[in-house]
């Protein structure tokens, strides 16, 4: 079974334990009260660093890391990656070294953008930051690889994390265990949640919780935001990801193509910059419920779930699950959109 076998996999204890569940009760009204919206807050399960949903895919990662023996974790993303950041913060809490790779992904033309926000959490907490002028991708870099081999001869044991803790074999666990966690949420409510909300980019958020669902036939119910704008790439990680941690909880069947779902109308054409309709979500959000989502992910998946609520994409009576994935120190990067 998935769930005993997930909890055979070493973890290292990183979140403060299950996210909180919250039900938006404002926004549930503002938008006409037939669909009530609950949130999963993975902005707030952890001390290090303002948590998000790299720390807990982290807390499989870092056992590994201890386990290898490894001195110094290397990552990669753009300037303000909220899982870069994460990833120095687990380095500090652990006593590890950390180098991290922070390329140009996104063209933010303000003063401050390559030194705030996430950029300067990380300086903060000592990692080695290195900036690189390479564009978006969610793949494997040249930078990457030679970052490890910097650490190699300096005679330190890397351990390397993708982009995004996500195309690693581990890298779908802790989603996984989140599907699980919220089943036991669940229990505890009496009721089922019918559809989820999520933002994807480098896809083991998604691709974790569809390994975790599928084993009680939910998979299909979580409905992926793309905020990638490289949308079939994103897509095929995700069913990729979320194979290879079906086969490794031995889920025991075949993913279908169907059970993977990942909408692109939110994207805004672009990853990394909000549209006015996007900005236009977190304010309201803000307003209504001082819940904080950003411009490059959460405020994407929030627009998507306004939008598919006023559009009636779920039916009357519904229960949504907006899962929230952090990433509000980016925020500071983006002044002049606000
Ligand atoms: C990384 C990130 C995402 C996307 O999650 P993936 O697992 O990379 O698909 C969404 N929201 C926030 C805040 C993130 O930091």
């Amino acid at each position: 079974m998935s769930r005993s076998k997930l909890e055979s996999f070493p973890k290292e204890k990183l979140t403060f334990g299950p996210s909180p569940l919250q039900r938006l009760d404002r926004l549930t009204e503002h938008l006409g009260g037939k669909v009530e919206i609950w949130a999963k807050r993975e902005d707030v399960n952890s001390g290090l660093a303002y948590g998000g949903n790299k720390t807990r895919k982290l807390e499989y990662l870092a056992a590994d890391a201890i386990a290898k023996g490894c001195d110094t974790l290397v990552s990669i993303g753009g300037v303000q990656s909220n899982h870069t950041r994460q990833v120095a913060a687990v380095a500090a809490h652990l006593g590890l070294k950390c180098v991290l790779v922070q390329e140009h992904w996104v063209d933010w033309d303000e003063v401050n953008y390559e030194k705030t926000g996430n950029i300067l959490l990380s300086r903060i907490m000592g990692a080695e930051v290195r900036l690189d002028p390479a564009g978006f991708d969610i793949g494997f870099r040249k930078s990457w690889e030679e970052a490890i081999a910097d650490v190699i001869a300096r005679g330190g044991k890397p351990y390397a994390i993708p982009a995004g803790a996500s195309d690693h074999e581990l890298g779908g666990h802790g989603f996984a265990g989140w599907a699980f966690e919220l089943e036991d949420q669940e229990e505890d409510l009496g009721f089922k949640f019918d559809n989820f909300i999520v933002c994807s980019v480098t896809g083991s958020s998604q691709g974790g919780m569809i390994a975790g669902l599928a084993h009680s036939n939910r998979a299909q119910d979580i409905i992926g935001i793309d905020a990638s704008a490289t949308v079939e790439k994103t897509w095929d990680q995700i069913k990729r990801i979320a194979t290879r941690t079906a086969k490794l909880i031995e889920l025991g069947r075949e993913l279908r193509d169907d059970e993977i779902v990942l909408l692109d109308r939110w994207h805004d054409g672009i990853y990394g910059v909000a549209s006015e309709h996007t900005i236009a979500a977190i304010k309201l959000v803000g307003r209504l419920e001082g819940m904080i989502t950003d411009p490059v992910y959460e405020g994407k998946s929030m627009a998507a779930m306004i939008d598919l609520i006023k559009e009636g994409y779920f039916k009357e009576g519904s229960k949504v699950l907006y899962v929230h994935l952090g990433g509000q120190p980016a925020i500071n990067g983006y002044t002049t959109a606000f």
